[in-house]
């Protein structure tokens, strides 16, 4: 394998060369930390979040789905403890206005100090002391922007589901313990974004709340725990690369009471892209105290009334795609030729086969037409004329795809076509007839 930096960037041009990631508003110079899916990627990262729901919501009796919008009343965000706590110190440059966290490795020295150089333009005391930045975007709703207009862009799905909660409760007539997941949008101003898909400023969640009773929540907790590695694993990802991170005291958030991330080994180091979190009745509580509106829970059997506790299992939808993306990511050595591959689930995988005339011409551009058509219907798939037959299976290599079916001579005699598998680039002749079960029975992992 390349050295890790090199694997990133290899990654970030094959993304933007195959059609998973661009950056966004590209043409004008980009925008910092924002990106786009392209044709690839959003199916890459559509398969992920459609096995998060099918996992959480549909294959659960006890977990409910919502969708709440991003723009929410502005008390729910000091309810929640955003407007004052969601803030990280920041130290500004002088001299080239770059802007950093006071805790970047970069900065050696304290800030604000006459001695410390500014990491971009090396200017010494140019760096300002740490201020206090909050990471919520605002905006402004209504035609006036008037203070009292001023809203934020949610930076988390989370609170969605707590103001939801009674809603869902009482419409879908759950009892507690019983979940609400979402999957949605969020918006965070951070200051030193980056690693692609890693930080970004605009980005997805897949968040699900589950409300327990007080006391049942440490064994809630661990089942979460275990759910969440089985999923991940579910996705392919290589055991060995993921790893549990228990917060300390110092880390802990001031309301939870016991919080996990789970790591990955990203070419960039050990990194979170899940948390598991026991949040206890803090937010209900603050919602509660906030709203005014009682959010207890009664239990019918035993007349007891309380607060339910929270255990939040939070992923982010981009750095879980990122994840599989850096699995996925090989170099073989194919009959002494270099060959890069993504080695996605098929179930994840954007493209399921491609379709290809071995030439364009003798009857074999017309069946692998009428065949690219059958399949269509039931996979996506991809067809393509264009260059010599190992080019076109290199390039399905690079979008991942797991099966290459070639139309051949024999194929206009018989009805045969071969299919060749990504990972082991076996060819197993298949009749044409039988492809779509054939295929069916191989994409179900
Ligand atoms: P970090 O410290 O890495 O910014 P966090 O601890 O603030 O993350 P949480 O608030 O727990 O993250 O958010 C839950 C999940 O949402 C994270 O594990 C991550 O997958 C995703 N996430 C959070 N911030 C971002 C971001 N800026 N860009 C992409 N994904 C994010």
């Amino acid at each position: 394998m390349p050295p890790a930096d090199n694997v990133m960037e290899k990654l970030v041009s094959l993304a933007k060369r195959r059609g998973f990631v661009f950056q966004s508003s590209e043409i004008y110079g980009g925008l910092g930390s924002v990106w786009d899916y392209g044709p690839l990627g959003v199916e890459l990262k559509k398969n992920i979040k459609e096995r998060w729901w099918r996992s959480m919501v549909h294959e659960r009796e006890d977990i409910e789905g919502l969708d709440a919008a991003i723009l929410m009343h502005p008390k729910v965000w000091e309810a929640s403890g955003h407007v004052a706590g969601f803030t990280d110190p920041l130290v500004d440059c002088k001299q080239c206005k770059n802007r950093f966290r006071a805790d970047d490795p970069r900065l050696k020295g304290p800030p604000g100090d006459p001695n410390t150089k500014c990491p971009v333009c090396g200017n010494k005391g140019t760096l300002t002391a740490p201020r206090m930045f909050n990471l919520m975007f605002k905006t402004f709703m209504g035609p006036v922007e008037e203070q009292a207009a001023m809203i934020y862009l949610l930076p988390e799905t989370a609170q969605g589901s707590y103001v939801n909660y009674l809603n869902v409760l009482q419409s879908s007539r759950q009892k507690i313990p019983f979940g609400i997941a979402q999957i949605g949008k969020a918006f965070r101003n951070e200051i030193t974004p980056g690693n692609f898909i890693f930080r970004t400023r605009e980005f997805e969640q897949m968040e699900m709340q589950f409300f327990v009773k007080p006391g049942s929540d440490g064994e809630w907790f661990e089942f979460w725990r275990a759910e969440r590695l089985k999923w991940l694993q579910g996705l392919g990802i290589r055991a060995e690369r993921l790893r549990w991170h228990q917060h300390g005291k110092d880390e802990l958030a001031h309301y939870a009471k016991d919080a996990y991330d789970i790591e990955y080994e990203f070419p960039f180091g050990w990194q979170e892209f899940e948390g598991i979190h026991n949040r206890t009745d803090f937010d209900l509580s603050r919602h509660q105290e906030h709203s005014g509106k009682k959010l207890e829970y009664v239990d019918t059997a035993t007349n007891e009334r309380f607060v339910p506790y929270v255990i939040e299992t939070s992923a982010g939808a981009d750095r879980t795609a990122l994840v599989v993306m850096c699995d996925a990511y090989h170099e073989d050595d194919v009959e002494g030729e270099k060959r890069v591959v993504l080695r996605f689930r098929p179930s994840l995988a954007p493209l399921k086969a491609a379709v290809f005339p071995l030439v364009n011409k003798d009857g074999m551009p017309e069946l692998a037409r009428k065949l690219y058509d059958a399949l269509r219907g039931q996979f996506n798939v991809f067809y393509d004329d264009g260059g010599s037959i190992g080019r076109r299976y290199r390039r399905q290599d690079e979008a991942g795809t797991p099966f290459g079916i070639t139309v051949d001579g024999q194929s206009t005699q018989d009805g045969t076509v071969t299919v060749r598998d990504r990972d082991t680039l076996k060819q197993d002749r298949v009749d044409s007839g039988r492809l779509v079960d054939y295929l069916r029975d191989k994409l179900a992992g």
